[in-house]
């Protein structure tokens, strides 16, 4: 599995940051998922160049490529750090007015680079008429209908209910629930990503994801990795977490 720590503002001090890594890469070392920090860009650059530990992600990227553009970092700067993924449209940033054209642009960007976008999708709030599949929808398409057929195929897709983001264990999504979010999803990528090459697209969840809800929402559901925000950002917690899949 793919177990993606997004720490966001949450780590401010670089012993934090260095404690947090040493977990993750004992993790990394004698385990069997991926694992992938997602440090503030401070962090990923004091981290960088470390030798067998987990891969590191961006918690963004620049809309832009780069030059007069104060306060963004462009891909090419993450790529030079060795950052392997780039988390795009999450919740908290479309929060801060980003659209499905800047996520595509951020997206496109990251490929370029030879980095992979981890394209965070999923409703505010769910409706009776399950409108809120169309809305899913429509977040997926507006990026992968950019890319090219090869570019598709180097995409993580993080189905990450916004209701479900921040609260505790107990409010995250049902293990049926997100059984049937990840076949939706699934057939939504086969208008892009048609056959068995769909599979190829690993689809992952997060939202209240904990050490004791982990297992259920893996057992059975069709997902490949998790996303995980605060319960990444404290090395007994993460590092119970990810065994507790084992
Ligand atoms: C997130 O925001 O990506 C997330 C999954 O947060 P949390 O685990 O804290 O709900």
């Amino acid at each position: 599995m793919l177990i993606v720590g997004n720490w966001k503002a949450y780590v401010e001090s670089s012993a934090k940051a260095k404690a947090l890594y040493a977990g993750a890469k004992r993790l990394s070392v004698k385990g069997k998922h991926e694992i992938v920090i997602a440090p503030s860009y401070p962090y990923i650059g004091m981290l960088a160049g470390g030798k067998a530990g987990p891969s590191l992600a961006s918690q963004d990227v620049s809309v832009t490529t780069g030059g007069a553009a104060t306060g963004e970092v462009a891909a090419g700067a993450l790529k030079e750090l060795g950052v392997e993924y780039v988390i795009v449209g999450h919740s908290e940033r479309r929060a801060q007015g980003e659209t499905d054209a800047d996520i595509t642009e951020k997206a496109r960007h990251a490929l370029a680079h030879g980095m992979t976008p981890i394209l965070c999708v999923g409703e505010t709030e769910r409706d009776s008429e399950a409108q809120y599949l169309k809305g899913v929808r429509a977040q997926i398409s507006a990026v992968m209908e950019k890319l090219t057929p090869k570019e598709r195929l180097t995409i993580v897709i993080a189905y990450e209910p916004v209701w479900a983001i921040g609260k505790t264990g107990s409010e995250a999504i049902t293990p049926s629930d997100l059984g049937e979010m990840i076949l939706y999803i699934r057939k939504v990528l086969a208008d892009f990503v048609p056959g068995r090459a769909n599979m190829k697209v690993p689809v992952i969840y997060g939202g209240s994801v904990d050490p004791l809800n982990i297992r259920s929402l893996a057992s059975g559901t069709g997902v490949e990795g998790f996303l995980v925000g605060r319960a990444s950002t404290d090395v007994a917690t993460f590092s119970s977490l990810v065994k507790a899949l084992s």
